[in-house]
């Protein structure tokens, strides 16, 4: 029998998962795939370890109104039919919310799942889902140890000024702090930036984590010190589908003036804002970068204006700069954003080498440059992997 960890990352409508050998977290997961497009027309897709697809194989079963919690439940299916060899030894689960509370992955308890439940108001388009594939598990595999790691805790070494907002004292008493996500992407880099930037890791670093989501941390000595995303993932920079940073006046004339319900304004921040309200043509990067359209342009220039403005707003909480590194989907493969960006920052000393970061190589500033810039891809399941061998023991 092989001993393998499940890491699951249930999202707003994908669930992602990967199977990385207990013996070997460092290797490539033996079996990645996800589930997309759940809730409109689901879909599913898995690989083994050397790219070969293997969702033919065995379809799993899924309807156009199955949730989280079911999905999970097939997918926990077809990995038993798929591959009787494997024996999970524990589950890792993606947590986007941690609250103040949890500061490192936790051991999931009922103590440790009826706490994530108060959360769910902190992300009510991720928490939910995510706890719905922790009871997936639990059903299905009663006994299995489930681990749960969140995208908040890196950011709580932060300085108290950096978590602040100028809100009444009462309310950041309350909990109402600038809390930051994607820390298990940041987590990885910082894990990894001593082989890229030797001692110069423990220096000033921004790491800008561009995906569907957006955000960008900045690190002294690996250690987050502050970040562009707040009480929610809606803060900073401006992403797929969600605003970013914005006039909290435009909220209030949203409600006041136009008379948007809460749900309807909820609605147009996080589902239809960012680039594809901006380019009014789709939420995905490389379809804008494609389209001779002006408003696909101003879409793409504006992502990299409010990019480059943030990144000197870090720039400033590090006391300077001396490292940028860029990361997921658009960081790891758009030339063309990195570019732009970049250029906006020849004024700290930001040169780029524009063949290296054309051919999307490592290290993409010119030598000579005051920063040095890296392209790094991030691995956040294999973080999760080995927190969660980390609490469980690894097998004897
Ligand atoms: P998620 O936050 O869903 O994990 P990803 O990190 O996968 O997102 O990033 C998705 C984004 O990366 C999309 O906007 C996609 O267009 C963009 N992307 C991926 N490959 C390229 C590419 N070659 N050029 C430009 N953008 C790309």
């Amino acid at each position: 029998m092989n001993d393998a960890v499940l890491v699951l990352n249930a999202g707003s409508s994908s669930i992602k998962f990967a199977l990385f050998s207990a013996a070997d977290p460092e290797s490539a997961p033996l079996i990645k795939g996800r589930i997309g497009g759940i809730g409109r027309a689901p879909d599913f897709s898995a690989r083994d370890a050397d790219g070969v697809e293997l969702a033919e194989d065995g379809l799993i079963a899924i309807d156009t109104t199955a949730g989280h919690g079911e999905l999970t439940t097939r997918l926990l299916e077809w990995l038993d039919d798929h591959d009787n060899s494997l024996n999970l030894i524990a589950a890792g689960h993606r947590v986007v919310h941690g609250g103040q509370s949890f500061a490192a992955p936790a051991m999931i308890t009922a103590d440790v799942m009826s706490k994530l439940q108060k959360l769910v108001t902190l992300a009510p388009l991720h928490q939910p889902h995510n706890l719905a594939a922790v009871d997936a598990v639990s059903e299905r595999m009663a006994g299995l140890p489930q681990v749960a790691c969140f995208d908040t805790s890196f950011h709580r070494t932060q300085p108290r000024l950096a978590q602040l907002f100028a809100l009444p004292r009462e309310l950041s008493d309350q909990g109402l702090i600038r809390y930051g996500f994607h820390g298990l992407s940041y987590e990885y880099i910082a894990s990894v930036l001593p082989d890229h930037l030797g001692d110069g890791a423990n220096g000033r670093v921004v790491v800008a984590h561009l995906g569907n989501g957006a955000s960008m941390c900045a690190m002294k000595e690996r250690q987050s010190i502050a970040t562009t995303m707040g009480y929610t993932a809606l803060d900073g920079l401006m992403m797929g589908r969600r605003c970013g940073a914005i006039d909290p006046g435009v909220i209030l004339h949203l409600v006041n003036g136009m008379g948007m319900s809460p749900a309807e304004v909820e609605r147009l921040l996080y589902q239809k804002s960012g680039l594809l309200g901006v380019s009014g043509i789709s939420n995905n990067m490389q379809v804008l970068q494609e389209s001779a359209e002006p408003n696909a342009r101003e879409a793409i220039d504006l992502f990299c204006y409010r990019a480059a403005g943030q990144l000197g707003m870090l720039a400033t909480a590090l006391g300077g700069l001396d490292a940028i590194v860029f990361t997921a989907g658009i960081g790891e493969n758009s030339s063309t954003v990195r570019q732009r960006i970049c250029d906006r920052l020849t004024w700290l000393g930001v040169e780029l080498d524009v063949e290296a970061n054309q051919t999307n190589a490592t290290k993409i500033s010119r030598p000579e440059a005051a920063i040095e810039v890296l392209v790094v891809a991030t691995n956040e399941e294999q973080v999760i992997a080995k927190a969660a061998l980390g609490l469980v023991g690894a097998p004897g």
